[in-house]
């Protein structure tokens, strides 16, 4: 196996651990990130997805290197956390504009590709905040519950070209963005887990994996939940 894989926000985290995996398979990974050096031993794409002409280069680059896009994982996010009588405006527009409007840049770039190609998957990393919300994240919910409806939308258009669409929705893994996370929406969140645990970025990774290869050619406009038990029943 030895497929085009793009990454976007695959320079840490659950970005950087799917990148591990696919290239473990022996895929050709491109990562984006935005400074500093791409991780190790991974083909750095520079690039900061709110910008469209950004984006354009760093599919190109990516083509010119490993060949046209064959696997998206739409992986790029933050939070802004703040109660939303609080919360700027700059903040919430922010959160939309990378989650949700970066999504929309990298899977527009892409999509041309998979149709010439008549194959492709597009994994897109949703939240269990975008169905069951979150204090303090409205901003972070909405732009992960847009991110569903775009890409069950976009299934439904390019399906006919065995072009896969999935949603991955994940509950509280370990990384460095859930690290302010409070001791007690900690507590709260573990509490509704079966598991009574945290995931890992790896165990995230493991389901983007099989999400992009053939064995899951039937599963399309999916929204897969990696929760621990929390959240589901959405
Ligand atoms: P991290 O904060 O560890 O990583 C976020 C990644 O997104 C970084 O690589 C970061 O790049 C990148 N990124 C942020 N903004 C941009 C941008 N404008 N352009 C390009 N890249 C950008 O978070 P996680 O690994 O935990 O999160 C990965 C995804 O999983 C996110 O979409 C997140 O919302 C989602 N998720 C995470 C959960 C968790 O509990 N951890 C739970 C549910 C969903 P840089 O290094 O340049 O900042």
């Amino acid at each position: 196996m030895s497929r085009s894989v793009l990454i976007t926000g695959g320079n840490r985290g659950i970005g950087l651990a799917t990148a591990r995996v696919f290239a473990a398979q022996g895929d050709k990974v491109a990562v984006t990130y935005r400074s500093g050096e791409p991780p190790e031993g991974l083909f750095g794409v520079r690039c900061d997805v709110t910008d469209p002409a950004a984006v354009k280069a760093a599919v190109e680059e990516v083509r010119i290197q490993h060949g046209p896009v064959e696997v998206l994982v739409s992986n790029a996010g933050i939070t802004r956390d703040q109660l939303l009588v609080a919360m700027e405006d700059e903040d919430f527009r922010a959160v939309m504009e990378t989650n949700f409007l970066g999504a929309v840049n990298v899977a527009k770039e892409v999509t041309t590709d998979m149709v010439k190609a008549r194959w492709g998957r597009m994994i897109f990393m949703s939240s269990m905040s975008g169905m069951a919300g979150a204090p303090g994240q409205t901003n972070y919910a909405a732009s992960k519950a847009a991110m569903i409806g775009f890409a069950r939308s976009l299934a439904r258009e390019v399906g006919r070209r065995r072009i896969t669409v999935n949603v991955v929705s994940p509950g509280l893994i370990e990384t460095d963005m859930v690290k302010d996370v409070t001791d007690a929406r900690r507590d709260f969140v573990l509490g509704q887990t079966a598991l009574g645990r945290a995931g890992t970025a790896e165990e995230v990774a493991a389901v983007v994996r099989f999400l992009a290869s053939d064995e899951a050619a039937y599963v399309t406009a999916g929204v897969i939940p990696v929760t621990g038990g929390a959240g589901v029943g959405h």
